[in-house]
């Protein structure tokens, strides 16, 4: 089932775009073909492959967006946008180059140094460097401005101490952005007084504890930092103005194609079930697919607007609240079609895999609750 046969919008693309989706399918085709993945869900967060991600560099797949100059290819955001939707609709594992090509990269041709640029970039763009998030801590996961981790000025850089939870990859990251608090808390400005900082996951005085989940499964970290020092030149943007980078980094980590495709392969395969009469026809399975159309062209608008280097923290939270959301549904919805008895083995663990994904799809990156505030106050609600 492809995605434009579900999606009919995703076939009305400017010219050339056509020929690039085709490229990445035939690719993903031949890729599955040989064994090298089955369609999975959640691949993105799940499923860590570096010689596939690899293997997606070398053809030109990662650091589309990334000037020439710094290894990447001076692609559109919308030649990128094309092959993250086709990544994601056949569940690819492609978790090793996620953050680094979604967020890291942007990141650092926005906020870094020069230095920074060319120091990472062409790895980046090689699938070589692998990036995790160090923003949520064991008290902060909405509340990012009550970090905990304090950074302190010391002679030729900063020294850092504190916990981040929740850190996706890091045990196979070969570093993260971490937001840390670098001056003490205002009461009256509480968004004031954080700072960024690259660290190498490799550094001195880094621990980094597995988390499994209650499937047993390992890609969550607790990351601890004991007096870690941190050179001035791995400072990330300026010092004090951690919030304003950190919410332009959440812009891209919110309205990108996962937030409504991590259950995708689950539904076409329930689609093909369903035109072969092995699963019923329902109502609601309809309703799914008229969501979806809609939030690939919601999606679709952010990546154009981020595209032109303007904000778009209000869209990018509308595309995540209601396109997690869907994530979550679709796997209720298709489970519920086939009672206990899964017609196929591949639709049961494509199922279990969705139910045991599930929890997380809308706590992630912002919650829910949190991101209907956000857009409760960029609407003036509040
Ligand atoms: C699969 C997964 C991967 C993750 N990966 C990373 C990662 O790589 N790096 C990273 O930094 N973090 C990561 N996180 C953490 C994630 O960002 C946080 O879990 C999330 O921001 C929520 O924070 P919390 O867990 O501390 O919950 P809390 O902030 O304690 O919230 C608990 C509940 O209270 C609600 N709540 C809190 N405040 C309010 C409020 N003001 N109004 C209304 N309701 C409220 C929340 O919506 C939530 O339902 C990941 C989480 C998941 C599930």
């Amino acid at each position: 089932m492809t995605l434009e046969r579900l999606v009919p919008a995703a076939a009305l693309l400017p010219e050339g775009l056509a020929e690039l989706r085709a490229e990445v399918r035939a690719f993903l085709e031949e890729q599955i073909a040989a064994g090298v993945f089955t369609p999975g869900v959640d691949t993105w967060l799940t499923r860590w492959n570096p010689e596939f991600t690899k293997a997606l560099a070398k053809r030109g797949w990662l650091g589309m967006t990334i000037p020439v100059e710094y290894g990447g290819h001076g692609r559109t955001f919308l030649e990128r946008f094309v092959v993250t939707e086709e990544l994601l609709a056949v569940g690819a594992p492609v978790a090793a180059q996620w953050v680094a090509d979604r967020q890291a990269a942007p990141s650092l041709l926005k906020y870094g140094t020069e230095e920074q640029k060319q120091r990472f970039l062409p790895g980046i763009a090689a699938g070589e460097i692998c990036w995790a998030i160090g923003m949520s801590e064991s008290e902060s996961g909405s509340d990012l401005a009550n970090v905990r981790t304090k950074a302190v000025a010391v002679e030729g850089g900063w020294k850092i101490t504190g916990t981040k939870l929740w850190t996706s990859g890091a045990h196979l990251a070969d570093g993260f952005f971490l937001l840390a608090r670098s001056s003490p808390r205002d009461p009256e400005h509480r968004h004031d007084g954080l700072s960024q900082f690259i660290v190498l996951l490799d550094s001195p005085g880094i621990t980094i504890r597995p988390i499994h989940t209650m499937a047993g499964e390992h890609h969550f970290n607790e990351v601890i930092l004991d007096d870690v020092f941190v050179p001035d030149e791995l400072v990330m943007g300026e010092i004090g103005q951690g919030w304003a980078q950190v919410t332009s980094e959440l812009g891209f980590e919110r309205s990108g194609p996962e937030r409504f495709m991590s259950t995708f392969a689950l539904l076409a395969e329930a689609i093909d079930l369903i035109g072969r009469g092995e699963l019923p026809r329902t109502a609601e399975t309809g309703r799914i697919v008229a969501r979806l159309s809609a939030l690939h062209q919601m999606s679709l608008s952010v990546s154009q607007v981020l595209s032109r280097g303007e904000k778009a923290d209000l869209a990018a939270s509308v595309v995540k609240t209601l396109g997690t959301r869907l994530e979550g549904d679709i796997v209720e919805v298709v489970e519920e079609l086939s009672d206990d008895r899964p017609p196929t083995e591949r639709f049961g663990e494509l199922v279990r895999a969705g139910l045991q994904q599930r929890p997380g799809f809308t706590l992630r990156g912002g919650t829910t609750e949190i991101l209907d505030g956000v857009i409760a106050r960029g609407l003036g609600m509040r």
